[in-house]
Formats: structure tokens, C-alpha cells, sequence
């Protein structure tokens, strides 16, 4: 992997609780923001002049057992799951990421992407810095170490690391006294705050990650601002000047768990009417209505309410799947989609169902999912999608590999994408309807998956890697040589 394509979808998870089992606190955060990244686990945590850590491939579960959470003893802790990538699945990049000064240690864990860490690596490679790690964050904790080591002040040295960062960062930094947490000027990926029992303060990427270990939500970190947790309690200091708003929107269609809230909306409810806005827009002549498990159901339930079909539910996911493999070729991946999904011919035999899933990206598991409730009987298929056609690759931590990829931006027509897939009819959600739905204006949102607007500017020679698309324009049969896991 080169630096630069470190493309991750993370959680991130902090808590400062002394006299709490902290390490347990930790697991259970990241149990509940597993959906968030399935390749690797860890926890770092400091009992005030030390600090520990245990990271590894691997589910949550997995990674610790009991024995190794009862040997993590201490005031605070951070931990973190990381996604998986193809050419970046290495143990060397599990996170937290940790480093060491004359003045003390840090970890860091970090949720988004960098779009400068190729410049930001040159210039330590300058200083005869050699990291051992490929990610943006290995970058990122090293240059907080060396301003730490200057100065012996994590505030200052992470307020002036950061302003060298350009790009996504949601982030928890802690010293063996500090825990501190920052999200970057545009406010990309999630980040908030609670506090636990009555000295305690926890910090997640979602708020699912709060509610699990008992935390009472307490706010959003702002975009630009980076709170301190220690016993002094919970400050606030701004440390860049805050830019627009840009939360990116795909949070509210897919990443997010539907039970967590993002600038105070539950995404369930977003997203059930984003299935209210599609049956508005689309609507279909069925009998039925299914969701695609898991989570096209909100949209699906949406979808049902507004039309008035009846919801069902046809297709059963093995719940022990945590994601589809990637694949070496097209009949191993649809052999993928099978081993997670199963459909039910009796629920769709000679049915006209619609199917309501939240984004086609590749179109990989669409195109073998068609093929599977097609083979179950079904006598339509009506696809209904809760996204805007996924066109841009996102710089910004969201791993969509290149244009190439994207089937959207490889064929030019919702028809070219519908005979792509295999359906009867296929209707996208608008921009205006995901809005709409979502219930909050355009400008608090990063949409460049959808409208090719970067809110922070991707340098050319970033851009130009994931934006090649191939000059032949492909036939929509030749789409099952596209690669991907979606
Ligand atoms: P596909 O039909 O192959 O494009 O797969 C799209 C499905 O994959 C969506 O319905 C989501 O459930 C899921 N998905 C969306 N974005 C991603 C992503 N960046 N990585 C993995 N899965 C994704």
C-alpha cells in the first residue's frame, strides 16, 4: 500500500473514569461500535505513569478475553476499530498507534483520513523519521510526540500538530495524565462527549458507544475544537478556526448505527424517511416489500409506510457474518452473498416485491442479490435505493477505492445501472428527497460522494489515483469485473 491510500472507517472510543474498570468500559464501546471497523481491535491505557496497550486483528471479542481486560489496569483508556482494506491489513496498523518522548508516552486513535500524510511523511522522512506503521496515524502521533518532546505540553503540542492536518480526523490522544479528543475544522467524521456517573467522561465516535457503558450524552465536539479530560474535569479549547460544516452524509444513509443520534437526529427515523421520501419518488405497483439486512430495513419500513404495500421480510442474514469477503473472482463473491444471505421462496414465489437497500457502491452484491430473489421465485424486482447515485470516491475516510469501482460513475444511466443489476425497475433517491428526509440543510454536509464538491481541497496527485476512469466505457455485463467486498 502506498501512503496516501490509508483509507479507513473507524471508531474511536476514550474514557477517563479513575476508579472504574476502564479496560472493560473500552470493550464495551468498541463492542458497541464493532460495525464501524471489523480488522482490528485495541485498547491503550494509562494508570497515571504508564501506559499499556494490546492491539490486534481481529473482532472486538476476538482480540480480548477476560484474563487480558483484567490485566489492563488504570484511570483512563482509549481504544479503536479499525476497517478493513485490501493491501492494508496489517497488525502494524492497528490502532492505537503509540509513541514515545523523553517526556512521556501518547497513544492516539483516530477515525478518518488524512489527504497531505504523503507530504506530511515526506517531511519527516526530511528529518530522519522512519515509521514503522503505513497510516496516517502513526504520521500523526509522531508529530504530537515531537512537540511534545519539545515542550512537555500535550495541549499545545496536539493544537500545533494539527494544524498540519488537512483532511478527516476524528480523534482521541491520551498521556499517561490527559485524555483528550478533537475533531477537525469541517467536522467530517463524528465525535462526542458524555459523562459517566458524576466525575467520569467518555468520548465515541457515535452515540451508541455512550449509552452502552451507561454515559449520558453531554454534546458533539465541534468542528475545530479539542477538549481536555483530566482532573481538572472537561475543557474546552478551540484550536483551529472552525469551516463549514461537512458531516459526511453517508454517516446518516449507512455508516452510523440506526439507534445513534448525529446532530441530534436519530438515524433511524432519518432514515425511515428517506424510505418515505423513495415511495414518493419511485413509487412501484407489489405485493410486497423487503429490506435488505440489515441495513436497508428503516428505508424498507419507510418505503412500506408511504406506499402502503406490505412490509415483509424475505431475506435472513447469518448473523455470525460480519462482512462479505473479498473475493478473488465473481463466483466466489456471489457464493459470498449467499453464505450471508438467504432468501425465503416462500415468502417469494410469484411475488412483485420491491427490495430496499441504502447505497449501491460497486453493484457487486445488488447484481447477486437480484440473481438470489430472482432464483427465490420473486416474478418482479423492484429496486429502491435510500442513496443519490454514488459517483465520487471519498477522500476523507471511507474506503470506496477508486472511480473505477463506483458503478455510478461507470455507467452513464440509472437504466445502464438497473440492466447492471438485474432489476425490473431501480429508483435512487434525489438529493433534494435525502435532505428532505434527513431534515437539515445542505450545508452541513460533506455530499461529495455524490457531487464530486470536496469541502477540503484533495491534492492533485491524491486525486488523480482514485479518479482514473478507464476510457472504454464498459457494457452493463461487464460489471462483474468489478472488485469489492461491499
Ligand atoms: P453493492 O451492491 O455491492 O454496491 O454494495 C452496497 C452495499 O454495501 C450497501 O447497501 C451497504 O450496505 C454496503 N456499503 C456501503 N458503503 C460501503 C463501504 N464503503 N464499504 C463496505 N460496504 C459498504
Amino acid at each position: 500500500m502506498r501512503l496516501g491510500e490509508c483509507r479507513e472507517e473507524c471508531a474511536v472510543f476514550g474514557v477517563y473514569a479513575p476508579g472504574e474498570d476502564v479496560a472493560r468500559l473500552t470493550y464495551f464501546g468498541l463492542f458497541a461500535l464493532q460495525h464501524r471497523g471489523q480488522e482490528s481491535a485495541g485498547i491503550a491505557i494509562s494508570d497515571g505513569s504508564g501506559i499499556r496497550a494490546h492491539a490486534q486483528m481481529g473482532l472486538v471479542q476476538q482480540v480480548f478475553d477476560e484474563e487480558l481486560l483484567r490485566s489492563l489496569t488504570g484511570n483512563m483508556a482509549i481504544g479503536h476499530t479499525r476497517y478493513s482494506t485490501t493491501g492494508s491489513s496489517y497488525r502494524r496498523n492497528a490502532q492505537p498507534v503509540l509513541d514515545a518522548t523523553p517526556t512521556g508516552a501518547l497513544a492516539l486513535a483516530h477515525n478518518g483520513n488524512l489527504v497531505n500524510s504523503q507530504q506530511l511523511q515526506q517531511e519527516l522522512l526530511r528529518q530522519g523519521t522512519v515509521l514503522e506503521a503505513t497510516t496516517d496515524s502513526s504520521i500523526m502521533a509522531r508529530l504530537i510526540a515531537q512537540r511534545l518532546a519539545a515542550t512537555g505540553d500535550i495541549e499545545a503540542a496536539v493544537a500545533e500538530a494539527s494544524r498540519l492536518w488537512e483532511g478527516a480526523y476524528s480523534v482521541a490522544v491520551m498521556t499517561e495524565g490527559k485524555l483528550l479528543a478533537m475533531r477537525d475544522p469541517n467536522g467530517i467524521r463524528p465525535l462526542c462527549v458524555g459523562t459517566l456517573n458524576s466525575q467520569g467522561y467518555v468520548v465515541a465516535s457515535e452515540t451508541c458507544g455512550l449509552n452502552v457503558v451507561g454515559a449520558e450524552f453531554l454534546r458533539e465536539i465541534e468542528p475545530g475544537e479539542m477538549v481536555v479530560i483530566d482532573g481538572g474535569g472537561l475543557r474546552s479549547v478551540r484550536v483551529v478556526p472552525a469551516g463549514r460544516p461537512a458531516m459526511c452524509v453517508f454517516e446518516f444513509i449507512y455508516f452510523a448505527r440506526p439507534d445513534s443520534h448525529i446532530y441530534g437526529t436519530l438515524l433511524h427515523e432519518a432514515r425511515r424517511r428517506m424510505g418515505h421520501q423513495l415511495a414518493q419518488q419511485h413509487p412501484a405497483e407489489a405485493d410486497l416489500v423487503i429490506p435488505v439486512p440489515d441495513t436497508g430495513w428503516p428505508a424498507a419500513i419507510g418505503f412500506a409506510e408511504a406506499s402502503g404495500i406490505p412490509f415483509g421480510q424475505a431475506l435472513i442474514k447469518n448473523r455470525y457474518i460480519a462482512r462479505t469477503f473479498i473475493q478473488p473472482d465473481q463466483r466466489q463473491r456471489e457464493l459470498g452473498v449467499r453464505l450471508k444471505l438467504t432468501a425465503m421462496r416462500e415468502v417469494l414465489g410469484g411475488q412483485r416485491v420491491v427490495v430496499v437497500d441504502d447505497s449501491i457502491v460497486r453493484g457487486t452484491t445488488k447484481r447477486a442479490l437480484v440473481a438470489l430473489i430472482r432464483r427465490a421465485g420473486a416474478s418482479e424486482i423492484h429496486v429502491r435505493i435510500a442513496a443519490p447515485p454514488y459517483r465520487y470516491p471519498c477522500f476523507y475516510g471511507v474506503d470506496t477505492s477508486d472511480r473505477r469501482e463506483l458503478l455510478a460513475a461507470r455507467l452513464d444511466s440509472v437504466e445502464d445501472i438497473r440492466l447492471a443489476i438485474g432489476a425490473d425497475t431501480l429508483g435512487y433517491q434525489t438529493v433534494d428527497g435525502l435532505l428532505e428526509a434527513i431534515g437539515l440543510p445542505r450545508e452541513l454536509f460533506c455530499m461529495a460522494c455524490f457531487d464530486g464538491h470536496y469541502p477540503v481541497a484533495v491534492p492533485d496527485e491524491v486525486k488523480a489515483r482514485k479518479f482514473a476512469l478507464e476510457a472504454s466505457p464498459i457494457s452493463p455485463a461487464a460489471t462483474s469485473k468489478i472488485a469489492g467486498d461491499g
